[in-house]
């Protein structure tokens, strides 16, 4: 027979935890499916200076301590990856890769989102040894190394920070001459002498010399002019897509972000969504524990009626 819950988590990041820890609380049997890392992209983050009462924390801490307090008052969390979300006489049935199927009263979708990743000739083949989406995870690899980061916001920044206190010199590739990082992580990274920020410029080819990358060409996006940048690693942050390839598109906005209500709900009976897969203005550790706290309290409300 098919395990039930009251709600299904999809995602185990800062939006699905915080989802179960108040679902269990409010009593109900609660499922946790994470496909990839429990914590989300919180535990690729080097640090995080704004989750309020928390002055400094490392990603994976935080990380780590939120996937324990997830659990702490009964939530089962299991490792998997959802391929659907049906109907199954009035209950929500959640299917698997695996083939397992689970039923609940209400789905909540916190999948988040996924970087993007480089799209020049060879970059996949070099994901791994030269190119890299997690600074935390490898930026130990090019210590006392130059290396080069693609993009102007929040990821690129602060991650930039961290990898200049491992690398000989850091250089950050901007499309515009404005960025989107916050302003304050901005001034931190123009005050950092081992950074040095290109702007306007795209990445056009990785130079690869004995099968090792050794640079990478970027393209001045006014005058059209190739320069080479000297790096041994690359670490693009240009942007995430959302996870929701399994969600059905009617809820869907043309980005693939799921359109929630003020409580959490969405045009599906049932189905709830929080976090960064949703359309929203502010992406953030502390937006997507608000939004899986009031995914958690709606679903408990109508449960309860
Ligand atoms: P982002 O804010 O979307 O920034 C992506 C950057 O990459 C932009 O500078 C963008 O340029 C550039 N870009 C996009 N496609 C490109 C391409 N093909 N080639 C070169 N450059 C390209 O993405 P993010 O930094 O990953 O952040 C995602 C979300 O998470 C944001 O809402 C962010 O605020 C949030 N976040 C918050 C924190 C924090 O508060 N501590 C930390 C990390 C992330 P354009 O500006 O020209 O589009």
């Amino acid at each position: 027979m098919n395990e039930q819950y009251d709600v299904i988590i999809v995602g185990a990041g800062p939006a699905g935890l915080t989802a179960a820890i108040y679902a269990s609380r409010a009593d109900l049997k609660v499922l946790i499916i994470e496909a990839e890392v429990n914590g989300g992209k919180l535990s690729k983050t080097y640090e995080i200076e704004n989750y309020p009462g928390i002055k400094s924390i490392s990603g994976l801490e935080l990380a780590t301590q939120l996937t324990e307090h997830g659990q702490k008052f009964g939530a089962k969390l299991i490792s998997g990856e959802v391929l659907e979300i049906g109907e199954n006489e009035g209950k929500k049935e959640v299917r698997l890769k695996n083939g397992d199927v689970y039923l609940s009263k209400a789905v909540v979708v916190a999948t988040g989102t996924k970087e993007r990743t480089l799209d020049l000739p060879h970059a996949d083949e070099f994901t791994g040894r030269g190119i890299s989406y997690c600074a935390v995870c490898d930026g130990f690899f090019y210590r006392n190394r130059n290396i080069a980061i693609i993009g102007g916001g929040n990821s690129a920044l602060e991650e930039a920070l961290y990898l200049a206190s491992l690398a000989a010199k850091v250089t950050i590739i901007v499309r515009r001459d404005v960025f989107r990082a916050d302003a304050t992580v901005v001034d931190k990274v123009k005050a950092n002498e081992k950074i040095e920020i290109i702007t306007k410029h795209l990445p056009e080819e990785l130079v690869i010399e004995n099968d090792r990358i050794v640079g990478l060409k970027i393209r001045n996006v006014e005058s059209g002019e190739v320069s080479t940048v000297d790096c041994a690693g690359i670490f693009p942050y240009i942007g995430a897509d959302p996870c929701t390839s399994f969600v059905d598109p009617s809820i869907l906005d043309e980005r693939g972000y799921i359109l929630a209500n003020a409580d959490m709900s969405t045009a599906i009976p049932g189905i709830y969504a929080a976090g960064d897969c949703i359309r929203k203005d502010l992406r953030q550790v502390v937006t997507a524990c608000n939004d899986g706290a009031i995914a958690a309290n709606s679903i408990a409300k109508v449960l309860k009626e």
